[in-house]
């Protein structure tokens, strides 16, 4: 198994953990009850979608 030559330095290694949870979660504000939900999906708070469409009750 290869073995690093080298130790990681903080710098480099703090570098690249500055890709980390970079990713956009998607989530936005539910317009019927202000929970946090995830966008194009149903809320999990409420079971509506675009103001209406209750999925649960
Ligand atoms: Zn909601």
């Amino acid at each position: 198994m290869a073995v690093p030559f080298r130790k990681t330095s903080k710098t480099r290694r703090d570098k690249r953990r500055t890709h980390f949870k970079l990713e956009v979660p998607g989530m936005v504000k539910c317009e019927q009850c202000g929970e946090l939900k995830l966008s194009h999906r149903v809320c999990k708070n409420c079971g509506t979608y675009k103001g209406r469409e209750i999925v649960q009750a």
